[in-house]
């Protein structure tokens, strides 16, 4: 528990990590979660703790690529559960896509604890969770290669926050377009994706919310956009150092 004012900039920051420690404690993130967490809190950091421009450009990119899809999923893993487990069915909703729960540190305690997390918060059908209805993607050799034969295996446009760089890469293969979240513009999955919205998901997911309901077309090169993102953390730190 931190004791910071509420008006303090960084205590949104140490809001968001206590809720990840209490998903934690509640058995919904894995150990490897609370480390992938810090190395996303440094780059909030370097991003200012905001919604930047790049940012903006990648949501409305999404929104778009969402609303044209026909089979568009949404993976879920713990850390997306423990951080916006409300959002991820408003998102599902705005979106008209599926939920699929997908872990990389899988185990059955963990995929029911998220699935029981998700259906408090109003989920429809969660997909990820019947055995009997599981397939696997080629390029990948851990739990993270078995998916839903009616979920991702078969979607088009699957969302995957804070991905590691091999299934994003595998998903490509499968012919997949994917969306990710990932705060570090210069990771493996921020590179493969189609659309990298470099934000804290937490902040972004409700702008992409926002956008599904009122999608438009915008020009998108996902590299070009991911310069910008590294240039826009370039003109923080000059501005930090010019405080110095
Ligand atoms: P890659 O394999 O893609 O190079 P990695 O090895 O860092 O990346 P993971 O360990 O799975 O992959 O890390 C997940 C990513 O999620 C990290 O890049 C981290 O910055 C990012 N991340 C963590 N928390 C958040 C968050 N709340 N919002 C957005 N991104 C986040």
């Amino acid at each position: 528990m931190n004791h910071i004012p509420k008006s303090h900039p960084r205590a949104k920051s140490l809001y968001i990590r206590e809720k990840l420690v209490d998903a934690f404690d509640a058995g919904l993130v894995a150990k490897e979660g609370l480390m992938a967490h810090g190395r996303g809190e440094a780059f909030d950091y370097l991003i200012g703790e905001k919604t930047s421009k790049s940012a903006k450009k990648a949501i409305l990119a999404a929104a778009f690529m969402l609303k044209n899809a026909q089979n568009p999923v949404i993976s879920v893993n713990g850390n997306m559960a423990g951080l916006c487990p409300k959002e991820i069915i408003l998102l599902a909703k705005a979106a008209g896509a599926k939920i699929e729960v997908n872990l990389f540190y899988a185990t059955n305690s963990r995929r029911q604890k998220i699935y029981s997390a998700l259906k408090k918060n109003g989920a429809g059908k969660i997909y990820g969770m019947d055995k009997k209805n599981s397939t696997k993607l080629s390029g990948l050799d851990s739990a993270r290669r078995i998916v839903d034969r009616d979920g991702i295996y078969s979607a088009d446009v699957v969302v995957v926050p804070l991905e590691d760089g091999d299934r994003t890469l595998a998903l490509k293969k499968a012919g997949k377009k994917v969306i990710t979240f990932d705060l570090n513009p210069m990771s493996r999955t921020a590179e493969t994706a189609d659309i990298t919205i470099v934000d804290n998901v937490v902040r972004a997911i409700n702008h992409l919310i926002k956008s599904c309901k009122n999608p438009r077309q915008v020009k998108f090169d996902n590299k070009k956009n991911l310069a910008l993102a590294i240039k826009e953390i370039k003109t923080n730190l000059t501005k930090r150092a010019s405080h110095a």
